[in-house]
């Protein structure tokens, strides 16, 4: 319990100075974005400037991307619960899935027609299945398929009604000495200036969220699945979840 506590007071300091310097340095990004369509409009056409520019448009869009990400993971953006149908979503993401894949790896969803409503922040889903499918693919580099599924279950650990969201992918796998850490912030496996190691941290704080849970099933060389489980609209454990307070910490 003190463990868990120490553990807990450790990840809300370090959601809040993560949170700080992200939001500080989100304001310094749109400066420089401001600048930068100006320069455009008035440089002319020399290509050497041309290249220039695009490469820093590139950089900031891609700082834009990390501090976005480090703003989520300090909770300091706003989440809306809604009621949800996930098959549905998935259905509606699809397009956002493929575009990040490449042409050696085949997306299939596997959705029930029907699933129970859930409540959740539809931005966050969105987000959180959009990492776990490039999580997917980057675990694939000679390519291979990526299947997303939704259904109904009923459970007995935890215990109740859920509705399962899976992503499984036949890559690499995750090594044993490395599964229990994928989901700690700032973990990554992947090359400075492609991994944050936030990605699963952010799948995770969405999942606890909505008050539901997430497991990972893993072999090496055969591949991985990640499933979420998300309570059902209306019974107990999704309520409860729905009243907690959803910002934790600062207002940015
Ligand atoms: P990032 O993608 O920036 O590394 P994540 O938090 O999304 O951050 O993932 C952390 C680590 O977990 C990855 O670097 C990788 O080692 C491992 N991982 C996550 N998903 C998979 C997967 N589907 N297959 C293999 N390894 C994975």
């Amino acid at each position: 319990m003190q463990r868990q506590l120490a553990e807990s007071q450790k990840m809300d300091a370090l959601g809040q100075l993560t949170g700080g310097i992200a939001h500080d340095f989100n304001n310094i990004l749109m400066i420089v974005s401001g600048h930068l369509q100006t320069l455009k409009r008035s440089m002319g056409a020399d290509p050497r400037l041309a290249r220039a520019v695009q490469a820093i448009e590139h950089a900031t869009d891609r700082g834009a991307t990390l501090t976005n990400q480090l703003l989520t993971f300090s909770r300091r953006q706003q989440v809306n619960p809604e009621r949800v149908d996930v098959s549905t979503l998935v259905r509606s993401v699809r397009e956002v899935l493929d575009s990040g894949l490449g042409r050696d790896i085949k997306l299939e969803l596997d959705l029930a027609p029907q699933t129970w409503p859930v409540v959740a922040d539809v931005s966050e889903f969105e987000t959180a299945l959009v990492n776990l499918v490039i999580n997917a693919r980057d675990a694939m580099p000679m390519g291979g398929l990526v299947r997303v599924t939704a259904k109904n279950i009923q459970c007995n650990e935890p215990s109740g009604e859920f509705v399962s969201i899976s992503v499984v992918d036949t890559g690499v796998g995750i090594a044993k000495d490395v599964v229990g850490k994928i989901f700690d912030p700032f973990f990554t496996t992947k090359p400075v200036g492609k991994g944050t190691g936030l990605g699963l941290s952010q799948v995770h704080g969405f999942v606890h969220q909505a008050g539901g849970t997430v497991t990972v099933e893993s072999e090496i060389g055969k591949g991985t699945q990640i499933t979420i489980l998300l309570p059902r609209a209306g019974t107990e454990r999704a309520q409860t979840e729905m009243h907690m307070p959803q910002i934790t910490s600062g207002s940015g």
